[in-house]
């Protein structure tokens, strides 16, 4: 390996495309002859406007992204919007979430300081570990957004299928799936997705809002800096925004567009996951946790018959250079987090060890 880099596993922060930490590293100390580095640098100045404009149009011309949608970058990460959501979104004061882990759970416990929220579908019978039939969900007609996590990285399923939302408003987290395949744009109201999981560094979101869903009649004391015609009245600029990370991210979407856009990735990431899962299926040491239709490209958790056994491979993944597969706390085993960045061969070599370690310790 040309930098000795560890292939790292992390659900977030995540591993990034080594030819951009590559070019941001030659930009470092002048960018573009401008003379300074983009930490440094004015958010007013023409230099940074032009970064920020091409971030967007590049996420834009990715997605398919609509005209009558607005692209916001906003501070406070994934979390801010589990509040900003509902403070915006609910005008008759009712949502509706579905409840497939640990980020809805945490939605739904915020979004109740703010109104009336209805569980209308959920998999905590079974840990967690599907997604549940959302064809014809007991939705109130005055229900404002229906909400879903497309992606749940610490459970492992992902949606196949939107839910049914009779109509209304639908509303994504897309954190940990963003930009891993092609997306529908208007099929949303309201996408976001903190961008450390699967494209740059953390501390901001993207938010992409149809501008209908804008209100200019919020509640007075909803902070200004939580009302999203703040941020799409004044081109994500109302405060210093987090210039670093979306000139990061503004990397992350030209890469994506130069190899070939979001087909091409969806098609990488099912065949790296294919290699996992087949491994797992395959295996008599490790399993996969999740029923095998709800399974995600992005995060797979698996374990072995006890939590000592769990422990002994993460220790010897990690001393063998494959870092961060320990499961998360709530959940216990292992979890090798597959994002974009991730190269198929890293996939394979995990696999080609654990098969090793399983030889051997069997
Ligand atoms: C990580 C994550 C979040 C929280 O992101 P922060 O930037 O830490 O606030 C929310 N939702 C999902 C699906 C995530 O993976």
């Amino acid at each position: 390996m040309k930098y000795n880099r560890t292939y790292n596993f992390s659900a977030g922060p995540a591993t990034m495309p080594e030819p951009v930490l590559e070019e941001i590293r030659d930009e470092m100390m002048n960018y573009r002859g401008s003379g300074m580095c983009v930490m440094e640098m004015s958010h007013r100045s023409k230099v940074y406007q032009q970064i920020i404009d091409e971030a967007e149009q590049d996420l834009r011309d990715l997605m398919g992204i609509p005209d009558n949608y607005k692209v916001l970058f906003i501070q406070g990460g994934a979390t801010l919007q589990f509040a900003m959501i509902p403070m915006n979104l609910m005008k008759n004061g009712v949502a509706c979430y579905v409840e497939t882990g640990a980020w809805s759970k945490k939605a739904i416990a915020e979004a109740k300081k703010y109104g009336d929220v209805h569980v209308v579908a959920s998999s905590k019978d079974k840990n967690y570990t599907y997604i549940p039939d959302c064809d014809d969900l007991d939705i109130p007609e005055n229900t404002d957004y229906v909400y879903i996590c497309e992606n749940e990285t610490i459970h492992g399923v992902t949606w196949q299928k939107l839910p049914n939302t009779k109509g209304h408003v639908l509303v994504s987290d897309q954190s940990s799936m963003f930009l891993s395949k092609p997306c529908n744009v208007s099929d949303y109201g309201l996408i976001y997705a903190g961008v450390q999981k699967n494209v740059g560094p953390a501390g901001m979101v993207v938010v992409i809002i149809r501008e209908d869903l804008i209100r200019d009649d919020l509640d007075p004391h909803v902070p200004i800096y939580m009302s999203y015609k703040t941020h799409a009245d004044n081109g994500s600029m109302y405060n210093t925004p987090n210039c670093w990370a979306i000139y990061c991210c503004g990397k992350v979407f030209k890469y994506l567009k130069s190899i070939g856009g979001l087909e091409a990735m969806e098609k990488l990431n099912i065949e790296k996951a294919k290699v996992m899962y087949d491994f797992l299926d395959s295996s008599r040491m490790f399993k996969g946790t999740v029923e095998k239709k709800d399974r995600s490209l992005m995060n797979i958790p698996f374990v072995t018959e006890s939590a000592e056994l769990d422990a002994k491979v993460v220790a010897a993944t990690k001393a063998a250079g494959y870092d961060n597969l320990k499961g998360h706390k709530s959940v216990g085993g292992l979890r090798a987090s597959v994002y974009n960045a991730m190269p198929k061969e890293g996939v394979e070599a995990l696999v080609e060890f654990l098969k090793k370690f399983e030889a051997e310790n069997s």
